[in-house]
């Protein structure tokens, strides 16, 4: 069996930085990756250009059962310091509107100087290995249990400390299937149940396939079955032939996903004109039709609206394209009118984990101290990432909140071990 100090569970963003905090303080490490090179997340991240944190902070753009748990967290490790240790490491930021990336556009950067400072701190790397176990080990002179003895396709490991690092259900293709989950059930964690985040939305109407491919800018808002507004978005707003997509509607759908795990029905309101107020688009439906009585009611809003959104709008208000503008009555203009500003529509299901970015739910926070990210279940096991029940809003506040766990879980175990 070999030994190790600091034994890290997973080479993701969390599990890199968890590694190179604890070898800053001196232990030996080792990290242990199923995949076939660490950080094959990283390198989707941010369309490929990694958006690895955000200028602009505050508390509500990081949820969890106990948000505030995060937010203790980033006052010891946050943005400012993630951009100097990165600057430090080589990674130059470029800031696009508080959002920063590497200067170089490419997700590579990031993940190839991780590695690079992974290599050159000496720390050992073991890829194509998967970690299928962990039991305690008991010290057969003090009968005390002193380390942990981790278990994989491929050996067996005794570790001092044990950094869990792998991730939650989502994006399974790169790695992460929720293993690290039952790991810590097994050491007697509870679990927030996990659920897809910041994903699409599937959506019970008929007309989705007509607007596919339609893109607006728009607001929407998310409410709970008992019509509670549960999150609100402003912004570019996608339709596709399932249902709705676009950044806006990732950041309500952890609440979407919330709502359907408790088998309630959860509804989306869209706002689809956000220039023009409901009056206003009475008076210019009544002055097109007037203007274009000869064409048909599908053209007079030809200017104003993405013609897929047209042909769906006018099928969810059942008024027929093809027929002549005169033909449209008043009433039928204000509820057009009405339908833009409040467009409801019934969720059945949020995008999988195959489409979802994050997790929300994972490890109950509050059996995690959140100075050292140690459980306060079993001492020595630590755990950072997406794995605990934080998650951020699209802009680089997951991988913020990973480099944040994994600094502060990764010092603690290396200090740990120096100082015994
Ligand atoms: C397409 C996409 C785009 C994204 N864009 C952004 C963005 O621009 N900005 C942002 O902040 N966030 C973004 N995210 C979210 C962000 O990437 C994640 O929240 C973050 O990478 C999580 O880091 P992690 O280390 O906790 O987990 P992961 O990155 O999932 O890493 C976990 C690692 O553990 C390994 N592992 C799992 N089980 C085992 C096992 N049994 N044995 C050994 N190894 C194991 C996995 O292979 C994986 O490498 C994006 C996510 C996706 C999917």
């Amino acid at each position: 069996m070999e030994h190790t100090e600091v034994l890290v569970a997973g080479g993701g963003a969390a599990g890199m930085m968890a590694a190179l905090a604890a070898s800053k303080n001196e232990a030996n490490v080792l990290i242990i990756e199923r995949m076939n090179q660490l950080g094959k997340k990283i390198l989707a991240t941010g369309n490929g250009k990694c958006n690895y944190t955000n200028y602009y902070q505050s508390k509500e753009c990081y949820r969890g059962d106990k948000p505030s748990f995060a937010h203790k967290a980033l006052q010891k490790f946050g943005h400012k310091e993630t951009i100097n240790l990165f600057k430090s490491y080589g990674i130059l930021p470029f800031d696009n509107n508080g959002y920063v990336y590497p200067i170089t556009q490419q997700a590579s950067s990031v993940r190839d100087i991780l590695n690079m400072q992974l290599e050159s701190s000496g720390i050992d790397i073991h890829t194509n290995e998967k970690i299928t176990g962990v039991h305690l080990h008991i010290n057969k002179k003090t009968g005390k249990r002193d380390s942990f003895i981790v278990s994989t396709d491929k050996s067996r490991y005794l570790a001092k400390k044990l950094i869990i690092t792998t991730g939650g259900k989502a994006s399974p293709f790169h790695g992460s299937d929720g293993f690290g989950y039952k790991i810590a059930i097994d050491f007697g964690h509870s679990l927030i149940t996990p659920l897809p985040a910041l994903t699409f939305c599937i959506v019970d109407e008929k007309y989705t396939k007509d607007w596919a491919g339609a893109r607006t800018w728009g607001s929407i808002k998310a409410y709970s079955e008992d019509g509670n507004l549960m999150c609100k978005d402003f912004g570019g707003l996608q339709f596709v032939a399932q249902g709705i997509s676009g950044i806006p509607v990732f950041q309500v759908s952890r609440y979407i996903s919330k709502e359907l795990s408790k088998g309630k029905k959860p509804y989306l309101i869209a706002d689809i004109m956000p220039l023009y107020s409901e009056e206003e688009l009475v008076y210019e439906l009544l002055y097109r039709k007037e203007k274009y009585a000869s064409y048909s009611i599908g053209d007079i809003f030809k200017g104003m609206l993405n013609n897929k959104l047209t042909a769906a709008l006018l099928k969810k208000c059942s008024i027929s394209i093809k027929r002549p503008a005169k033909e449209l009555m008043d009433d039928n203009i204000k509820k057009l009118a009405y339908v833009m500003k409040n467009w409801h529509m019934d969720v059945k299901a949020t995008g999988d984990f195959d489409k979802a970015q994050v997790t929300c739910g994972g490890i109950n926070t509050s059996e995690i101290n959140v100075e050292t990210m140690e459980s306060k279940i079993c001492k020595g096991l630590y755990f950072a990432g997406e794995i605990l029940d934080i998650d951020g809003i699209c802009g680089g506040y997951n991988l913020q909140w990973a480099w944040t766990s994994g600094y502060i879980a990764g010092s603690a175990a290396g200090k740990a071990i120096t100082q015994n």
